[in-house]
């Protein structure tokens, strides 16, 4: 089937692989097919292969090499950190997170509560910020883990990692960040940040789905989620030398290049905003505008259904999301979008907009000629037609 070019504003939901980064994975693909942990030259060259990968995860990450692990996805990583952290402990059955986490930490800590886990879920203000002081209030003797987002994946809010990680540090509670937003969109040195753990992923830096990594803290114990011999215990399952050899070639062009991406994402991002801000009345941007990743907007359109946006964008080769790519075709309205206190009704109304390493000024132009038409054509539509927002469009 042929495709057609796509204006692809969903880099939060996955990213294309780069070129690059697939050349250097494909021979893992073909000839060299050896078992990272077979003795002959092929396997010995697999496991060089993924010794590599790990030297450039933990050079992004600026962390030692024995700190990383590869996994199979970000939602490994999340759940290999929290159990991990549970099971040190019977005795700390408490788990803080919030209200606005990816549906990994949810929905792990939805069956942890089944288990018998008491779990806070801090809630978030308007902007979708934490408040520090309730999260400081929330810790107790028995809190096993606190576990948090660095950027929200769906407004792309930053949480404040540092503050968090002096409160949990001074109360001596182990920190989970989910990172898999923020590795690649801003700075993540963990040099000078103390976390005990870190989730991150392939396919949001270029690298293929099905790839993540995992940071343990050196003085952190870890008990393994899926056991057997590899990464030295840690993860066991024969590693993806192919896959994992491209998540270490994105984190090295990450490492190389991340800062200057993040400056074009955030002027194409800016140009779009501003462009739909100014042409489109009855719209207003969810989330903190000033902390917040340089590549993500969210923005809500009074009078509105985004599923009923999506289609029509999508025949225009638009590719966007409606609240996160894992609810897309569920009509519940954004969890993150409502924890903020929105309505149902603005919640549906909203359009995740994420920038990334390929997008370019004409995609953007041609998003900013077709979306207030699209925006338009709906609210004439809308059962709510006639009211002065509605018509001024
Ligand atoms: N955490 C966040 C913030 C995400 O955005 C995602 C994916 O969308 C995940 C975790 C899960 O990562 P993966 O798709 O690699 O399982």
């Amino acid at each position: 089937m042929k495709t057609r070019p796509i204006s692809y504003f969903d880099n939060n939901a996955t990213t294309r692989i780069d070129p690059v980064v697939l050349e250097e994975m494909l021979p893992w693909l073909s000839g060299e097919y050896g078992n990272a942990s077979s003795a002959y030259s092929a396997g010995r060259r697999a496991h060089a292969a993924v010794e590599l990968a790990r030297e450039r995860v933990s050079a992004l990450l600026n962390v030692r090499e024995s700190e990383v692990l590869f996994t199979s996805c970000g939602t490994e990583s999340i759940n290999s950190a929290i159990l991990s952290a549970c099971s040190l402990d019977p005795d700390k059955t408490h788990i803080i997170t919030s209200a606005v986490e990816h549906s990994a930490t949810m929905k792990l800590c939805d069956h942890l509560a089944q288990r018998g886990y008491e779990i806070t879920r801090l809630g978030v203000d308007a902007e979708g910020r934490l408040d520090l002081q309730k999260l400081e209030d929330a810790i107790t003797e028995e809190t096993a883990v606190v576990s948090l987002l660095w950027a929200n994946n769906e407004t792309g809010v930053l949480f404040p990692v540092r503050e968090i990680s002096e409160i949990c540090t001074a109360k001596g509670v182990l920190l989970h960040l989910d990172a898999v937003q923020a590795v690649g969109k801003v700075p993540v040195d963990l040099a000078t940040l103390e976390v005990s753990f870190l989730s991150l992923s392939g396919h949001k830096l270029y690298a293929p789905k099905g790839v993540g990594g995992l940071y343990v803290n050196r003085r952190v114990r870890f008990q393994p989620l899926l056991r057997g011999s590899q990464e030295r215990g840690r993860r066991g399952g024969t590693e993806n030398v192919a896959s994992i050899v491209a998540f270490g070639k994105a984190a090295e062009l990450e490492s190389l290049h991340g800062f200057a991406e993040a400056q074009k994402a955030a002027s194409l991002r800016d140009a779009f905003e501003d462009g739909i801000l100014g042409a489109v009345p009855g719209c207003s941007v969810n989330g903190d505008r000033t902390a917040r990743l340089p590549n993500t907007s969210n923005i809500s359109f009074d009078g509105i259904e985004s599923e009923g946006a999506l289609l029509l964008l999508d025949h225009h080769g638009i590719c966007c999301s409606a609240g996160s790519a894992c609810t897309t075709g569920s009509v519940t309205p954004s969890h993150v979008l409502r924890a903020m206190g929105l309505g149902n009704e603005r919640a549906r109304a909203s359009l995740r907009f994420s920038f990334g390493r390929f997008n370019q000024r004409e995609e953007v132009e041609h998003a900013l000629q077709v979306l207030p038409k699209i925006v338009g054509k709906l609210r004439e539509n809308s059962p709510l037609a006639g009211s002065p927002v509605l018509s001024a469009s």
